[in-house]
């Protein structure tokens, strides 16, 4: 489903991703795992097109994240080829961005109906059912603002699946929320897993990442130092620096 080869991304003169390769799988929960700064969220922006990577390859479903091959030739797709590509992705962050001044059930039919002209018949009835599976049935009518932290991020994991996207992106979805309501949105996501939805975690939950990943990869410093099952990497890291990081974390 995602396929990177070498990606690179620099800031200017910093050098932030430095050739990162990995595969994640059709249906797979994959955690990202790192310290601050090791550029997980750039990696995510990456595959979102919310950066262009600088040099090396990265495809989505099959097709290159921004470009267009023909022979040996990359192109840049046109805006509305980008809008398309990420129409598939959901993405989720650690501040929930609702519109404030939309209810919940609004904030979920939002695309649906702008970018994808659904009427708003169709997507409202689509936007409650999606609040239903994420345990907010009785809430469709509150405003970000009359909702709980782990409420208002489970509306945004709802919005986001709205879009009925092919992959899911976290970035870090549990860390700003009071530790009591982290176990909430966990369990959504959980869920989402079950079904069988293709996502890419960035998290310091290794519970989590113990029991739902499929795969675990420690980024530092811009590389990949180490991957596998969650369990042997969580269990018997092999570096030194996963080592230090997982002490730190568990
Ligand atoms: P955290 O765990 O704190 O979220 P991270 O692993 O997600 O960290 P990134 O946010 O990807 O790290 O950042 C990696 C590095 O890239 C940081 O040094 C950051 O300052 C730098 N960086 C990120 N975005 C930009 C930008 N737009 N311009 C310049 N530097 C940036
Ligand atoms: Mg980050």
């Amino acid at each position: 489903m995602v396929k990177a080869e070498g990606v690179h991304k620099s800031f200017g003169h910093a050098h932030i991703l430095k050739g990162i390769d990995l595969e994640v799988a059709a249906g797979e929960v994959f955690c990202l795992v790192g310290p601050s700064g090791s550029g997980k969220s750039t990696f995510l922006r990456c595959i979102n097109h919310l950066e262009k990577i600088s040099a090396g390859r990265l495809s989505v479903d099959g097709h290159l994240v921004g470009y267009r091959q023909k022979g040996d030739r990359l192109y840049e797709l046109k805006e509305r080829e980008v809008a398309a590509q990420r129409r598939d992705i959901g993405m989720v962050f650690q501040r929930f961005n609702l519109f404030p001044h939309m209810t919940a059930v609004e904030n979920v039919m939002e695309a649906p109906v702008q970018v994808k002209g659904e009427s708003r018949a169709a997507a409202r009835e689509r936007a409650l059912k999606l609040l239903d599976r994420v345990g907010l049935g009785n809430r469709t009518g509150n405003y970000p603002s009359q909702l709980s932290g782990g409420q208002q991020q489970r509306v945004a994991i709802a919005r986001a699946l709205a879009m009925e996207p092919k992959l899911m992106l976290f970035d870090e979805p549990t860390s700003a929320l009071d530790p009591e309501l982290v176990g909430e949105v966990l369990d959504v996501m959980r869920g989402l897993a079950e079904d069988g939805m293709t996502m890419i975690v960035v998290t310091h939950e290794m519970g989590f990442a113990r029991e739902v990943g499929d795969s675990l990869v420690f980024m530092d410093d811009g590389v990949v130092v180490e991957s596998g099952h969650p369990r042997d990497v969580l269990t018997d890291p092999q570096h030194e620096r996963t080592k230090a990081f997982l002490s730190k974390v568990l």
